[in-house]
């Protein structure tokens, strides 16, 4: 390698997906000294929160907020629904499927796992196919990724509940966004989703730290039949968080609801269709340079081929010559950049680990960071010899343009 000079002092960029860069404005509004947790401001802060989650949800129903991340999202969900020995049924597209699968099996219930592999999204053919054949209906939920981060693929959640609709099957639609939300459009009412998991730091822009859990009045009414509800994880009391907090909860998490605050004014004030059209526009500028890198003998490819089925805000990628973990590490050391690893792509000691990584654009990203990102990358396939077609950050640009 000839003449390497790093030139990463400076802002860092951390393009993982997620935790996502956090907005100034977040960053700031976190920045004071401990709220009265008794009275005053917070308590309006917190009742004023809720109506604004729901809008970014696309919701009239419930929410529940949880001191956790998104694993703890995904057991406050589940625990409110499901009885040891219930069945649930698991679409996997990624490794997050899985994982949530393995949280429901925890908790003893009875894991039915439709495996669509690692690049492609839900068939809905088979899906129907195993809930059909649950003829006594002891399936209770079917627990859906809206956009599995691992992978980058992205389900049609509309048509998993018109799978469940067409066969009349009682099951609840839950569904995981925790990478989604606030990124790839998302309608929880208008799709019947009957209970949504997400958590702060993806496409809410607040650092790790609260799980938000959405419910409609069917699964409040699962939750009513239960024997037993864990009572951390109960999501009764928590639907209403402002007394929750004051008066049964423990300590409110008082700076990360201001600065929960702050990123909702951020989305709001943008329009949330618009949030999801500037995220679907940086996208393909993302994807439009990725093809082009991968002309001709280039070793780079996108994880999902079909851009219908792609996330808006993750981009799995794969590089045939196993430079994936060498091209990270030489941006973050030169370029204070700093790609996202391959996520349950391969074994963690398996060499074709070095061929995966993901490109985060979730949340607080705009085009001039995004063609930073794409001329990043380009400086550093450059820097390593990595062979690749040209022409990446000049479609990316065109895509930016809109010519
Ligand atoms: C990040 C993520 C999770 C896990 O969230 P944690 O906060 O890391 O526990 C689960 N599902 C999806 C789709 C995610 O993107």
């Amino acid at each position: 390698m000839a003449d390497s000079l790093s030139v990463a002092q400076g802002r860092e960029y951390l393009a993982i997906p997620g935790p996502s860069v956090i907005p100034d404005q977040v960053l700031q509004a976190m920045h004071r000294p401990s709220p009265n947790i008794y009275e005053g401001a917070l308590h309006s802060l917190t009742e004023a929160i809720i109506p604004d989650l729901r809008r970014v949800a696309r919701t009239r129903h419930h929410v529940a907020l949880y001191i956790c991340n998104g694993h703890g999202a995904w057991e406050a969900a589940l625990s409110n629904v499901l009885a040891p020995g219930d069945r649930v049924l698991v679409p996997a597209t990624g490794r997050f499927g899985h994982g949530w699968g393995e949280v429901a099996s925890a908790l003893g219930a009875e894991v039915e796992l439709i495996e669509f592999g690692k690049s492609s999204p839900m068939d809905m053919d088979r899906i129907a196919d195993s809930l059909r054949a649950d003829r006594r209906h002891e399936i209770k939920a079917v627990l859906a990724v809206h956009v599995d981060t691992s992978s980058s693929v992205r389900n049609d959640i509309a048509a998993l509940r018109a799978v469940l609709d067409d066969l009349g099957h009682p099951a609840l639609l839950m569904v995981d966004c925790i990478a989604s939300l606030g990124c790839d459009r998302f309608e929880m009412d208008d799709w019947g989703v009957d209970v949504m998991v997400t958590a702060s730091q993806k496409g809410l822009m607040v650092p790790p730290g609260l799980g938000l859990v959405f419910f409609n009045d069917r699964a409040a009414a699962r939750r009513a039949q239960l024997p037993v509800v864990s009572r951390y994880w109960d999501w009764q009391p928590r639907a209403q968080p402002q007394e929750y907090y004051q008066y049964f909860g423990g300590t409110a998490p008082t700076h990360h609801l201001y600065g929960l605050r702050a990123a909702l004014d951020l989305i709001h004030g943008e329009g949330i269709e618009h949030v999801w059209a500037r995220h679907e526009r940086l996208a393909n500028a993302v994807w439009a340079a990725c093809a082009a890198w991968g002309q001709g003998n280039g070793p780079l490819r996108m994880n999902v081929a079909n851009p219908a089925h792609r996330s808006h805000a993750v981009t799995a990628l794969r590089i045939e010559t196993g430079q994936g973990t060498a091209l990270r590490e030489w941006l973050t050391d030169n370029l204070g950049l700093t790609l996202g690893i391959g996520l349950g792509m391969a074994a963690s000691d398996d060499p074709a680990r070095h061929r995966f990584f993901r490109l985060g654009h979730m949340g607080h990203v705009n085009g001039q960071m995004i063609l930073g990102l794409l001329g990043g990358i380009e400086t550093g396939m450059r820097a390593l010899g990595i062979a690749h077609g040209t022409g990446g950050v000049e479609a990316a640009a065109a895509v930016i343009a809109g010519r």
